[in-house]
């Protein structure tokens, strides 16, 4: 079972078929989904799945907070299992390949209290950008 579901069982998110199989396409490391991917994936494990219901389910998800947005530049959201620790991303410039990383320091404590402009700062959003090692092979 993946960790999404069993967090969601464990909150006791009422589950149906569809909405189980949206929460089991969102499992596993450096999982971050289009809706149409996940919508494409979902549909593999049950044909008779709507679009509204993938698109329902994952903006629920992000408002309980067991999913996060990510916005790429331009392409379309992704969707982020990985809600529950922090992390930053590594966005392969070629592919658009993302991974989760852990940089060393917290970005958020790293702002000096002179660059906060009186803001009372919650999130940080670090993007690191470059070639993966299959763009820079090919
Ligand atoms: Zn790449
Ligand atoms: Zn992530």
């Amino acid at each position: 079972m993946s960790d999404l579901l069993q967090r969601l069982r464990g909150r006791g998110w009422r589950m149906t078929a569809q909405r189980r199989v949206v929460a089991e396409v969102l499992a596993g490391e450096h999982v971050h989904l289009t809706a149409d991917e996940v919508l494409a994936q979902a549909a593999l494990r049950l044909p008779e799945i709507s679009r509204a219901t993938v698109y329902n389910t994952l903006g629920e998800l992000v408002l309980l907070g067991e999913v996060i947005e990510v916005a790429t530049d331009g392409r379309a959201k992704r969707y982020d299992p990985n809600a529950h620790r922090p992390h930053q991303h590594l966005v392969c410039s070629g592919c658009g390949a993302i991974r989760d990383v852990h940089p060393v320091g917290d970005p958020l404590t790293d702002l000096p209290p002179s660059e906060r402009y009186g803001f009372t700062v919650s999130a940080a959003e670090v993007t690191y950008r470059g070639w993966c090692p299959e763009c820079v092979a090919a």
